[in-house]
């Protein structure tokens, strides 16, 4: 090659670059997509300023012989170094063979590898080789990437700061982790061990180490299979939710793919047993036939098309909902100070504990009902105090009775025809843009068993209503359905709606706080209570039961230790 053509290559490389490594974790990346394709079992990853100042992985593959290293770094030569049977991989990432050459022209890189015999190191620079010699190296490859963005100074200002390069990474690496569990993986960074795997093949073990032993013992597992899916993986308990969506991990043949639609439908089966605006963590293994999937819609997003949607929605709702109903949901209170952080770093170093601690925990939580609950009395007229011989729990008289509430109203909003004509219609008059709004949607009204009337004068008239409003608070009712009317999003959707209804209505008929309630009337709540399909919750997700097992309260007491 000339030098002409050199200098043409480094360009595009440059360019090519500046599309594909915008950070820190894109390099990762590639690097540790290179070395699961090179068949390694144990992969490390050494930062150096969260990778900025220098990235090294070290991996057990397969190595390269002297040929192969030099064409690693030249564009187009894919088929020489990898398999071309791994297609899937190269429409996801998009960027399969350039990306080498690419990293390679913005940094310096040093690579040794060895196939077993005589190893090779190579060095290049701003996409030029420095050197190359034969070197004594175990099989694997060893790449060190220092001065990134050396030569591209422009770019180096769009590196965000160090901690969020390395929080990227972190998240990375913990995926790649979930996905293949059978790697060991271990990420430094200023040679500080910040996680590892032990590439045992347990998924848990994986859980465990990215959130921790008070989250992983409160993983569910699932699984189930239809004709064209099968589907595992572990979803958590109710009460452990977090901010934001990035805890929903969906992997379709060990890859991590991001699809808007399977997330929202894992969310959706956590409605009413956690609050709106948190969220669940699930790591859900989907095994499919290949050609049931189309990963081209985004080369670079993670995203994935499937052909046969509704068969594969159906398999995640039944399996969520099999494993939440298989735990009885009520939060145990625990005494936090008692040796929590000791007995945490004893399990995480020795996961065989783990184990026996879920047993241990499952044996008493494993009915849908709630237990026999006795009622002493009530505290604040909000909290009623119950025991057992297990311990004591409180209910939050609201919370449980909203509950009984709802699952009445999911039963009959929009499936009974029956209706009450009233005496005294109720007139009800609007601003006017809400009016127009209302008049647009009158049929809500109708198909919930309404009969309404445009009285003009922004007013309307109501004659009759379903039976299940609730008497003496009818107008109230209507409002408030009114309202849900007028703010009503853009996709409509009826049985979301009357969904709403009904959890708007549950609240509104609900004991409130501060209200004394008789033993009787207490007696009969918990009976309606444990008569609802779940429980644990009120249909805003917040708990309607908590339990004090005697233990915690004699170690409270320091009766025991
Ligand atoms: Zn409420
Ligand atoms: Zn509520």
């Amino acid at each position: 090659m000339n030098n002409i053509k050199i200098m043409d290559e480094i360009l595009s490389n440059k360019i090519a670059a500046g599309e594909v490594v915008e950070k820190c974790v894109s390099v990762v990346k590639e690097l540790v997509e290179n070395s699961i394709d090179a068949g390694s079992k144990k992969i490390k990853i050494e930062l150096l300023e969260s990778g900025v100042k220098e990235i090294k992985v070290v991996d057990d593959g397969k190595g390269m012989d002297y040929e192969d290293a030099s064409l690693a770094f030249q564009r187009h030569a894919t088929s020489k170094i990898y398999d071309e049977e791994d297609l899937y991989r190269i429409h996801s990432l998009g960027f399969r063979g350039e990306a080498l050459p690419s990293i390679a022209s913005i940094s310096n890189v040093v690579m040794k590898t060895s196939t077993g015999d005589i190893g090779t190191e190579i060095n290049i620079k701003g996409g030029k080789e420095v050197y190359k010699k034969k070197c004594e190296a175990r099989k694997g490859t060893i790449i060190i990437i220092n001065d990134l963005f050396y030569n591209t100074p422009a770019r180096l200002k769009h590196l965000s700061s160090l901690y969020s390069e390395l929080a990227n990474v972190v998240e990375f690496v913990n995926k790649i982790a979930l996905s293949y569990p059978s790697i060991s993986f271990t990420l430094l960074n200023d040679n500080k061990v910040i996680f590892n795997t032990d590439g045992s093949n347990n998924q848990l073990k994986v859980i465990n180490k990215i959130y921790g032993l008070e989250i992983s013992k409160k993983m569910i597992e699932i699984n189930g299979s239809n004709d064209d899916y099968e589907i595992n993986g572990y979803i958590c308990y109710p009460e452990i939710t977090k901010s934001n969506r990035n805890h929903i991990i969906t992997l379709v043949n060990n890859r991590v793919v991001k699809n808007i639609e399977l997330n929202r439908v894992i969310n959706d089966c956590y409605h009413t047993y956690k609050p709106e605006d948190r969220y669940p963590i699930v790591v859900i293994n989907i095994y499919v036939d290949p050609t049931l999937i189309d990963v081209n819609i985004h080369p670079t997003k993670q995203d994935i098309k499937f052909s046969k949607m509704d068969q594969l929605k159906e398999i995640i709702i039944s399996s969520i909902e099999e494993g939440l109903s298989s735990i009885r949901l009520i939060p145990k209170v625990e005494n936090r100070e008692v040796e929590k952080a000791t007995l945490y770093e004893e399990i995480r170093m020795d996961f065989g504990s783990v184990n026996e601690e879920v047993e241990e925990e499952n044996i008493d939580v494993s009915s849908d009902k709630l237990p026999e609950l006795y009622p002493v009395g009530v505290v604040r007229g909000t909290y009623i105090v119950c025991q057992n011989d297990m311990g004591m729990y409180l209910i939050d008289q609201h919370a449980a009775k909203e509950r009984v509430n709802y699952e009445y109203y999911k039963k009959v909003i929009g499936k009974s025809n029956d209706v009450t004509s009233m005496l005294f219609p109720i007139n009800i008059e609007l601003p006017y843009n809400e009016y127009i709004i209302v008049k647009e949607n009158i049929n809500i009204f109708e198909s919930l068993g309404f009969t309404v009337e445009d009285f003009g004068q922004n007013t309307l008239i109501f004659r009759s209503h379903p039976i299940w409003l609730p008497i003496g608070n009818e107008e109230e009712a209507i409002k408030k359905i009114l309202d849900l009317i007028v703010v009503k999003e853009k996709e409509f959707n009826i049985d979301r709606f009357n969904e709403r209804i009904a959890i708007t209505l549950s609240c509104k008929m609900s004991i409130k706080a501060n209200e004394n309630i008789s033993f009787k009337e207490m007696e009969s709540l918990i009976q309606q209570l444990n008569s609802c399909s779940n429980p644990y919750t009120c249909p805003h997700g917040r708990p309607t039961v908590i339990f004090y097992s005697y233990y915690e309260i004699e170690k409270l007491f320091k009766r025991v230790v």
